[in-house]
């Protein structure tokens, strides 16, 4: 699937709505986000090696003791599937947390192409 990035020009509602979503806004128009990281946050293992690397989006939560992935929301389709949109500069902060991930549950994909950059 290719996938253009999308510039649209937008109402004060709309802009909040798609900050909410992970978008960047830019005056008027947004440019969507290049990147996303999907996490299958039921399959956590709570080894917490996300949480080393890049603490700064990965924090353990204290009531299901699994990761939270900071900034991300939840898949109304895939409950359980955690998803969080994202520019290049935080791209290889994601792929070393997911590298480290024992069970290999936090991928990373390219939003343009729809190529799937890690696992690969
Ligand atoms: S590294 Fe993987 S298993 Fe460990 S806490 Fe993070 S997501 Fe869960």
């Amino acid at each position: 699937m290719v996938h253009q990035p999308e510039f649209v020009f937008t109402s004060k509602i709309l802009r909040k709505r798609m900050k909410l979503n992970g978008c960047l806004i830019m005056g008027d128009i947004y440019i969507e986000k290049k990147y996303r990281v999907v996490y299958y946050k039921d399959k956590c293992i709570s080894a917490f090696t996300c949480v080393a690397f890049y603490p700064e989006r990965w924090v353990i939560n204290n009531n299901d003791n699994k990761a939270d992935l900071v900034g991300g929301w939840e898949d109304p389709q895939r409950p359980g599937v955690w998803i969080f949109d994202f520019n290049h500069d935080e791209l290889e902060q994601f792929k070393q947390s997911a590298m480290v991930c024992p069970v290999q549950i936090i991928e990373i994909y390219n939003k343009e192409t729809g190529e799937r950059i890690f696992p690969m």
